[in-house]
């Protein structure tokens, strides 16, 4: 384990560099003269460093101790080797901006960490992350599992969007969540570990997108990513198979993934109920089909009980590395561009760090990894994007392609909470309304690493429709959407996209809604003495697309993000009927005896219409937004080709969540995490 003080101790310089028995990098203790003699001819310093070595040690040499020395000096002069002024986790943005880096990576989050940590594995290849927020290791908000949502809002974790108002939910606009730090979302996210299944990935490429994005082609890179500690025979779930079976050679990733140690005294019963309903167990969730209930994995190391996330587990083991730089605290604003008429050429980012405007140079590729919501955002900026919305800002464009920042994707959610007969039965709320239970349960934790404090939601369950609406209902729905997708002017693109989901849902085969199940509603209950839990459910291949774009060219604003949640009346009825289960579960036995009454929508929401005009009134994000720099043919929705490179240049690429062409069934880090591992081979394989 990385001791904490390293990362903290050289505030505005490189830190992060070595242990905290031996000195940060020995760079810092050289003079000035000698770094500008290394540096600016671009030549390696190890020959220069064992001279100054001699001189300071007040060495006696003559001819013959000298001669290997000049005659490395000459090989370092005839083989330039490209250095780095800084490395490790620094807030030096002037030595930063004056380094040469091979490959700058725009966002040091799920995608950018796996990259920077795969791609520096070649020690001749330098990378610089530039990064807007700050690290946050050894942090309880991050790493403690029930603190899960205690960042949320906090501008020191999360960068705090909204939507832009919903004309569909009568002008309301929804708030997003969003990391920012060291880890990004896989830092704030709620640690549900889960692949798709497989019709999700085969999907893609479907669409006619080829280079292996489907699910035998990300399979080894989920594996890749995984390190999977199976869970224990003796769950509340009381299923036959042995947790994790099914995540097959994942075994040796950076990522721990794990079960459960902890169960509140709800997830039994309410694996019960659902069971009773007709819901099927699935004990192999992560081998390619997601349906039914299962007891979920969540990126936790149960070793430690800490979260585990790209800056704990890709970057931190890798810190050290010479040629590997990570830039906190800096907003990246622009990518410049070279042109000589064929595609354009990414030479480096602009970015501001307090106050002041740099720009570091990418001799090979500058890649973006900012997310689905920022990602968009900086090709606009840079001049990639719709012909006309750039020129009405004045923006030169560099490529003009309509399709950037549309077919925003994301699961709609509708939390449902109810109050518990029991006011003593501990929920994770618990945690925050009783001190002295907290006491107990954190010294447990970090004594022992188990107990309420690791607790994660796993009881999760993925439903094709047919388990839940009749023959007739689906027909009925499917006509109507059918009626409204023509009455839409949707591009080819959406409009396969729309083909597949629809016959995705007859054939019953893929995830179309998703229940999950906290014990406790997240802290909300803090301040009063009643006990709650939230039963949530999710429209998991919705039909609404969205968009992300700039409206200024203060590249500092939030862009306009529009979800268009509710687009399509389907997406709605989706919704509707999982509260409506969701409410018929909790009057289900064993869990109605512990369940008292219906909270939020309250007991006076019963028809239709009620559940509607609540969901409008309530919707709101799981957060697993994709889908706005999508892989897929140019012209046709397409943003990247297979390998990522945006089209019309030639060596800027994006990795991140954007490119998933279509959502998943499923919580989708994992998926980043895999994108993320095939793009780094990608990357390799083109150097
Ligand atoms: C609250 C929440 C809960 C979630 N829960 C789950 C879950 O339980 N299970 C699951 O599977 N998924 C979950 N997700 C989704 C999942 O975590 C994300 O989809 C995934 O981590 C996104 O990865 P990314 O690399 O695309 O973006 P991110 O991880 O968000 O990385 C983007 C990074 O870029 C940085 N950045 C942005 N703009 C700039 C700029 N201009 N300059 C410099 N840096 C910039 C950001 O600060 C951030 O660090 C959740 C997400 C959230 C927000």
């Amino acid at each position: 384990m990385v001791p904490t003080q390293h990362l903290y101790c050289r505030e505005g310089t490189s830190f992060g560099c070595g242990s905290n028995d031996r000195p940060n990098h020995i760079w810092e203790y050289l003079p000035e003269w000698y770094k500008m003699l290394v540096i600016k001819p671009g030549i390696g310093h190890t020959p220069f460093f064992l001279l100054f070595i001699l001189y300071f040690n007040r060495m006696r040499y003559n001819t013959l101790t000298v001669l290997p020395f000049v005659a490395l000096i000459g090989k370092s002069l005839a083989t330039p080797v490209k250095r780095s002024q800084v490395n490790g986790i620094t807030s030096d943005a002037a030595t930063f901006a004056q380094s040469s880096f091979d490959y700058v990576i725009v966002g040091g989050g799920t995608a950018g960490l796996v990259l920077a940590a795969r791609l520096t594995e070649d020690s001749a290849v330098s990378v610089g992350v530039i990064e807007a927020g700050e690290p946050r290791f050894d942090d309880l908000n991050v790493d403690t599992p029930a603190y899960l949502g205690q960042a949320l809002f906090n501008p020191l974790y999360d960068w705090v969007y909204e939507t832009v108002p919903q004309t569909t939910l009568n002008g309301r606009s929804v708030p997003l969540n969003l990391g920012k730090m060291i880890g990004g979302s896989s830092a704030l996210n709620f640690m549900i570990w889960q692949r798709g299944s497989q019709g999700d990935y085969d999907n893609w490429s479907q669409l006619g997108i080829d280079g292996g994005w489907d699910w035998a082609g990300l399979l080894p890179y989920f594996e890749k990513t995984e390190n999977v500690t199976s869970g224990p025979l003796d769950t509340p779930y009381n299923f036959t198979e042995r947790a994790g079976s099914g995540f097959g050679e994942g075994n040796s990733g950076p990522i721990a993934v794990s079960y459960n140690n902890f169960y509140s005294t709800l997830e039994g019963p309410y694996a019960q109920s659902l069971l009773s309903l007709g819901v099927p167990e699935n004990a192999d969730p992560d081998n390619g089909d997601t349906t039914g209930l299962f007891n979920s994995a969540a990126s936790v190391d149960v070793q430690t009980g800490n979260r585990t996330y790209s800056g704990r587990n890709y970057l931190l083991p890798n810190v050290g590395r010479s040629n590997l730089a990570v830039l906190v605290g800096a907003q990246a604003t622009k990518i410049q561009f070279s042109q000589d008429g064929g595609n354009a050429t990414a030479t480096g980012v602009q970015f501001t760090s307090g106050g002041t405007n740099y720009t570091v140079s990418a001799d090979k590729e500058v890649i973006l990894s900012t997310g689905s919501l920022r990602t968009p955002q900086l090709l606009e900026l840079s001049g990639i994007g719709d012909e006309a919305r750039l020129s009405a800002l004045g923006i030169p464009v560099v490529v003009a392609n309509s399709d950037v920042g549309e077919n925003l994707q994301d699961h709609q959610t509708l939390n449902s909470g109810f109050l518990l007969v029991d006011p003593d039965i501990p929920t994770i709320d618990t945690l925050f309304s009783n001190a002295s239970f907290a006491a107990t349960q954190m010294e447990q934790y970090l004594t022992d690493h188990t107990g309420f404090f690791t607790y994660t939601p796993s009881a999760l369950s993925f439903h094709p429709l047919q388990q839940f609406w009749t023959d007739d209902e689906l027909d009925a729905a499917l006509a109507q959407l059918q009626t409204e997708i023509a009455q839409t002017n949707v591009s080819s693109f959406i409009s396969k996209q729309f083909q597949l989901q629809i016959d995705n849902i007859k054939q019953g085969q893929v995830a179309q809604m998703e229940l999950l199940f906290v014990a406790g509603v997240l802290g909300a209950s803090s301040n009063d003495q009643q006990n709650f839990v939230d039963m949530s459910n999710f429209a998991s291949r919705p039909f609404s697309r969205g968009s992300v774009h700039i409206n200024t060219t203060d590249p500092l604003a939030y862009p306009q993000i529009d979800t268009a949640y509710l687009q399509y009346t389907f997406d709605k009825q989706v919704l509707i009927k999982g509260a409506q289960v969701t409410r018929n579960l909790s009057q289900t036995a064993p869990l109605s005896n512990f369940v008292s009454s219906p909270l939020s929508p309250s007991a006076n929401v019963t028809t239709d219409q009620d559940f509607e005009n609540y969901i409008i009134e309530n919707v709101g994000t799981e957060w697993h937004q994709v889908g706005t720099a999508s892989l897929g043919p140019f012209g046709e929705g397409g943003v990247v080709a297979s390998d990522l490179i945006v089209y019309g240049t030639s060596n800027l690429r994006v990795v991140d969540a954007s490119i998933m062409p279509m959502q998943i069934g499923a919580h989708i880090q994992a998926t980043v995490y895999a994108i993320a591992e095939k793009a780094a081979d990608i990357i390799k394989a083109a150097q």
